[in-house]
């Protein structure tokens, strides 16, 4: 439904409610909008409100078709990450070190978790080593 601000032969000003302005028009030919001033039939659409409306409306379905995924996807992920730290060896604050003695064939592989700080972990990926930045559980989870 809009609302379409409507004018009447008479200069009434009123608001009425419609499937949309090709509704108001078909209505309107068939004389069924009058003014609720003096009832006349003979009313037009002010012609800048209906866009404006229309417009707001717009923004309403956009906002209401956003996908409500990314929560869901999010939480989903978390649990995924959860359990393989979980099930990966925890080296602690040897991480840098242990995941690039992996990488380079030094050290079985084998998934690692432990503690980098930003700078490590943008310095392994540069040199092509897969980690995951994740928040950590703590660490009683892990018991
Ligand atoms: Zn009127």
């Amino acid at each position: 439904m809009i609302v379409l601000n409507i004018l009447c032969d008479s200069g009434h000003r009123f608001e009425g409610w419609f499937a949309s302005t090709d509704a108001f028009r078909s209505q309107c030919e068939r004389q069924l909008v009058n003014c609720p001033h003096c009832q006349t039939s003979d009313v037009r659409l002010l012609p800048s409100a209906p866009h404006v409306r229309r417009s707001v409306v717009a923004s309403a379905e956009a906002v209401a078709e956003a996908p409500a995924v990314p929560t869901e996807l999010a939480g989903k992920l978390f649990q995924v990450l959860a359990q393989a730290a979980k099930q990966a060896e925890n080296v602690g604050e040897r991480f840098p070190e242990e995941a690039r003695r992996i990488h380079y064939d030094e050290a079985p592989a084998r998934s690692i978790r432990g503690r980098a700080s930003a700078e490590e972990t943008l310095a392994l990926l540069d040199e092509g080593i897969m980690v995951l930045p994740a928040p950590v559980p703590h660490e009683d989870e892990f018991h």
